[in-house]
């Protein structure tokens, strides 16, 4: 019968180190898997894989890298197949969110953005996808956002990085069902954590109006979703973007 266990699998995170990438890198070790995560220091990967390895019993590596890197990318993707001999998930979840309106967004900042959020996600998908290939097939998830799909005042340069996304998970997973690899992406809307912990009091209550659940989300519900896609539960679900965002209707 088919179940959210992954036992024997291993799964790498992006950006593992707190926020959607924690919950992720807990709610897989809690099923089975062990689990490499990622941030761009290594101390704090590091200490972040021991406390999930103490809460869950699982196995858990922290590594450093920054995805920007390309070179760090090819590192980081050897290491783990050199370490735990197998690689069945990823989850692309490295990012970040610049503010300013269309019009600020400096050179650097757009080269900046682009490299870690598209290039990063593009040179991990590619680097994993060979080795998820090698171990038999497995699941890539990559996290986008309601930004990509629906845009947002000052959020220019966010939002076509993650539509950018879109794009790339739908191409992969048409490329890469062969490989028996399914590539689904998720698209998180106002979730709490570090990444939206400056919202001003006046732009949460305005947010939390367009939400039909009438509260924001957390990072383990997010994680509990990307859990279930890469899961033998999700085994039919290819090229599909998951809304997760408590209805949010603006
Ligand atoms: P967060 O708490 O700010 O965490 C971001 C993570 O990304 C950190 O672990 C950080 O690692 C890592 N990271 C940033 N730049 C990196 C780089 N160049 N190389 C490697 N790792 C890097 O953010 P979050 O809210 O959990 O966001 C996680 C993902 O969800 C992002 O892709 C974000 O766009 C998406 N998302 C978030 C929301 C939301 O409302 N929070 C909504 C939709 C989508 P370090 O420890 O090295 O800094």
């Amino acid at each position: 019968m088919s179940s959210l266990r992954l036992d024997g699998r291993v799964g790498l995170i992006t950006g593992g180190s707190r926020g959607i990438g924690r919950a992720t890198a807990e709610a897989l070790a809690e099923h089975g898997a062990a689990v490499v995560l990622t941030a761009r220091e290594a101390a704090v990967a590091e200490a972040r894989a021991a406390e999930i390895a103490a809460n869950t019993g699982a196995a858990v590596f922290g590594v450093a890298a920054d995805v920007a890197d390309p070179a760090q990318v090819s590192v980081l993707v050897r290491q783990v197949f050199g370490r735990l001999k197998r690689l069945d998930i990823l989850v692309n979840n490295a990012g970040v969110m610049p503010e300013a309106l269309l019009g600020m967004n400096s050179e650097e900042a757009i080269r900046q953005v682009l490299d870690v959020n598209v290039a990063g996600a593009f040179r991990m998908l590619q680097a994993a996808a060979r080795l998820i290939e090698r171990s038999g097939g497995g699941s890539i998830v990559n996290v986008s956002s309601i930004i990509g799909l629906r845009g947002g005042v000052g959020l220019s340069l966010y939002a076509a990085s993650k539509a950018a996304m879109v794009g790339l998970t739908l191409s992969a997973a048409k490329e890469l069902a062969s490989k028996k690899i399914r590539v689904n992406a998720v698209a998180p809307g106002f979730i709490e954590t570090d990444m939206t912990s400056h919202f001003s009091d006046a732009k949460r209550q305005e947010t939390l109006g367009n939400i039909a659940l009438g509260r924001i989300g957390t990072p383990r519900e997010v994680a509990d979703v990307i859990l279930f896609l890469n899961s033998d539960l999700a085994r039919y679900v290819t090229g599909q973007v998951l809304g997760i965002d408590g209805g949010m209707v603006a």
